[in-house]
């Protein structure tokens, strides 16, 4: 079985065909610039890549390119579209309105349009948009909607109410959704393998750190408490997002700085985190050369990301009243030895102590252990896969 994983923004669409036997990616590529001037497709597939520079006006012409790319002579994996047997789309939000992976009908098109489009605006709407060129294009191939979210609806209700108006929440949906959920899915699912148990038998803290920043509580192969919100704004301070702050010191804010709702909010999105705090950059390996040179604020948003962190781990350690395994994962979980140190360091309390020999080494793509022997609480570092995610739960549901 073949499964093509779409991945539709705005003005991108990134794909990945996976053979569902072996789990390998056949081919792999993404388009850029759609609806744009200048657009491409880097497209990769039998070991070489090929770029191809072609208008793009719309989701539709780019999905179909990227079926071109899939046939093409050069790159080609496939020699019918009818080797494709479903097509995984990533989409962000659910609301409550999806709780799993979903078969695609008129039906959820129509649920997916009318109630979820509000709750993710830039991503939604994009990722439908994706969704309904390849429907046009693919008329006859099942296709799935795979959620962020769907991980998280095992949270119980204590964990993901907001302390606002109850009928409030049952009227407009507000309360914590959680975000990333195929990746602590994939990562928390590895750890139990790796660490040859049932899934059933683990307390595990997943620590999804990357540009978008999560952790999640996963209690039994459950999830039971996430880090982000009704939208990917809260929690830690990530890249350019601020996290969890005082409701009312945003509208204290926006009155100071003359901003309407929305431009505080794309304020708190894009200008604030540790972009914000170093006023250098979003990216860790920036900061860390920031700080290695003295620059005093590169190395407080450091420690502020490891130390709001590790204040989770701690937190979701005392609400699933146990600590089996702490995993990082994603751009900087898996790459960034500082950050890992920073979060487990004062963790010993717990049963946390890791190797530092073992913390330093190199990525090299595959599940490593950086606890120390004896430690108590196993900590790893898995890289995550979400479009491998993705093509599982398609499968699955065919
Ligand atoms: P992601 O959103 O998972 O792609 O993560 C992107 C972020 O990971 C980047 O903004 C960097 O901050 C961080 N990152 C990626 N590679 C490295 C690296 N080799 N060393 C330190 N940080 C990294």
């Amino acid at each position: 079985m073949k499964i093509l994983v779409v991945n539709a923004g705005s003005s991108s669409l990134k794909y990945q065909l996976i053979d569902m036997e072996t789990e390998k990616v056949l081919a792999k590529g993404g388009c850029e610039r759609i609806g744009i001037p200048g657009s491409l497709l880097k497209a990769k597939g039998n070991g070489k890549e090929k770029v191809y520079e072609q208008d793009m006006p719309t989701h539709k012409v780019a999905i179909e390119l990227v079926l071109h790319a899939l046939h093409d002579g050069e790159i080609g994996v496939i020699k019918s579209m009818d080797e494709i047997d479903a097509v995984g789309h990533r989409m962000v939000a659910s609301g409550e309105y999806f709780k799993k992976t979903t078969l695609v009908t008129p039906e959820v098109v129509k649920t997916l349009e009318e109630k979820t489009f509000e709750l993710a605006p830039l991503h939604n709407p994009a990722a439908a948009t994706g969704l309904k060129a390849c429907m046009e294009v693919m008329p006859n191939t099942p296709m799935a909607l795979v959620f962020d979210t769907s991980f998280h609806a095992t949270m119980p209700e204590k964990a993901y109410l907001y302390g606002i108006d109850y009928e409030d929440y049952k009227k407009y949906g507000v309360r914590k959704y959680g975000f990333h959920g195929t990746s602590h899915k994939f990562v928390s699912g590895e750890a139990a393998k790796y660490l040859g148990k049932n899934p059933s038998e683990l307390k595990i803290v997943t620590c999804h750190l990357g540009n978008g920043s999560s952790i999640s509580a996963v209690d039994g192969g459950k999830c039971v408490d996430t880090t982000m919100g009704f939208t990917p704004l809260a929690g830690v301070l990530m890249g350019t997002r601020s996290g969890d702050i005082d409701a009312s010191a945003v509208e204290f804010l926006a009155k100071k700085k003359g901003m309407s709702h929305s431009e505080i909010i794309t304020y708190l999105n894009k200008k604030c985190g540790v972009a914000g705090i170093s006023g250098v950059s979003s990216d860790f390996r920036d900061l860390i050369a920031g700080a290695e040179q003295g620059n005093a604020r590169c190395r407080l948003a450091l420690d502020m990301f490891a130390y709001q962190t590790k204040k989770f781990v701690g937190s979701y350690a005392a609400a699933m009243g146990g600590l089996d395994c702490i995993v990082f994962t994603a751009g900087i979980g898996e790459n960034t030895p500082l950050i890992r140190a920073g979060v487990c360091e004062g963790l010993e309390f717990l049963g946390v102590k890791l190797d530092k020999k073992a913390n330093e080494g190199k990525n090299d793509g595959s599940v490593r252990e950086i606890s120390a022997k004896d430690s108590k609480v196993k900590v790893l570092v898995i890289p995550t896969n979400e479009e491998l995610v993705i093509a599982r739960e398609t499968a699955e549901l065919l």
